[in-house]
């Protein structure tokens, strides 16, 4: 068993600091929220007083922060938990954030004597409750099996990806793949509506057809034909709009950096963040069918 420091305590973090404690490691947390820390301390876990206490001894660091800069703070900017931690420690950063800090945090790892993956994670906050997520981990190979028993106790799919900064690289594919394959199959509701063409033949037809894919099978933007889909409880999410177009913009980043063309993420994420605009940043991402259909936040 491994004494664990576990940075960010929020929506993801806090039930995967507790399935950590559940499967008997010795973890300590911290938040810069007084509120996640008082939830956290609610449910069982020793939140410590400030960062460097919580990674004071511990044998792995990880992270569970909104974006780049935060790790990157936490790591080598003003929480200096890379000259805190004991040298040979392993730190894992699971938030989602952009591939150059990824980088950067890795490198500022290996020169402080440390090891490192970056290990975002699919799921959900169900998915980090029940310990289900997937994690794509980039990293070198001895990181990589250091991390792997410790992530396989909040998750149930544990990909190693290549080396640093892959597994956010994995990570942005994938949602660039959901994000526009959502506006896709609601473009296609849209129309098919248009044509008298009811919503439970479409889905009859696409999903057992070429048209099939997660966003139409498993998670239906229209209410009916997928009882647990969204759209069957006012697209309370799941998946929120905000966080949809967080990974659709970090994609266009690394589009950009890298000379890809992604036309089509491109205008995924234009049509998010003007749905977003309107206020419906909080609802499930696969409400964009309403904005499609004219009807922002209301079912079609
Ligand atoms: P959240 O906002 O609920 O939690 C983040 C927490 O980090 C907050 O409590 C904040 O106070 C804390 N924090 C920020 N800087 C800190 C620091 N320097 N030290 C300590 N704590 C600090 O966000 P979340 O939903 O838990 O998401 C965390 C990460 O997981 C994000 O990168 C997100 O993109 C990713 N993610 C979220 C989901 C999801 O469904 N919520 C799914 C997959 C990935």
């Amino acid at each position: 068993m491994s004494t664990i420091g576990f940075l960010g305590l929020g929506n993801m973090g806090r039930p995967m600091a507790l399935n950590l404690l559940k499967a008997g490691h010795s973890v300590v947390g911290f938040d810069l929220s007084s509120a996640a820390c008082k939830a956290s301390a609610e449910a069982g876990l020793t939140v410590a007083a400030s960062a460097a206490e919580a990674v004071y001894g511990a044998e792995i660091v990880i992270t569970m922060l909104p974006a780049g800069k935060h790790v990157l703070d936490a790591y080598s900017g003003a929480m200096n938990l890379l000259g805190t931690a004991p040298k040979g420690a392993l730190f894992i950063d699971c938030s989602t954030i952009d591939i150059a800090s990824a980088r950067a945090a890795s490198a500022a790892a290996e020169k402080a004597g440390m090891l490192s993956v970056d290990a975002p994670v699919s799921g959900g906050v169900g998915g980090a409750a029940g310990a289900t997520l997937t994690f794509m981990v980039g990293g070198a190979d001895a990181a990589f099996a250091k991390a792997k028993p410790i992530l396989e106790q909040m998750g149930k799919k544990i990909v190693h990806c290549g080396g640093a900064g892959t597994g956010q690289a994995a990570k942005i594919c994938n949602n660039m793949i959901l994000g526009i394959s959502m506006i896709g199959v609601g473009e296609a509701f849209v129309l098919a509506k248009k044509l008298g063409l009811s919503e439970q033949a479409l889905f009859d037809v696409a999903s057992t057809s070429s048209g099939s894919c997660w966003s139409l099978n498993t998670y239906c933007p229209v209410p009916g034909p997928v009882p647990t889909s969204p759209a069957n409880r006012d697209y309370a999410p799941g998946f929120a709009v905000d966080l949809m177009l967080k990974d659709l913009r970090l994609s266009q980043e690394a589009s950009r950096a890298s000379g890809a063309a992604t036309p089509m993420g491109a205008a995924a994420a234009q049509l998010f963040e003007l749905f977003a605009a309107q206020g419906h940043g909080g609802l499930d991402f696969s409400a964009i069918v309403t904005f499609l259909n004219g009807t922002p936040g209301k079912a079609p």
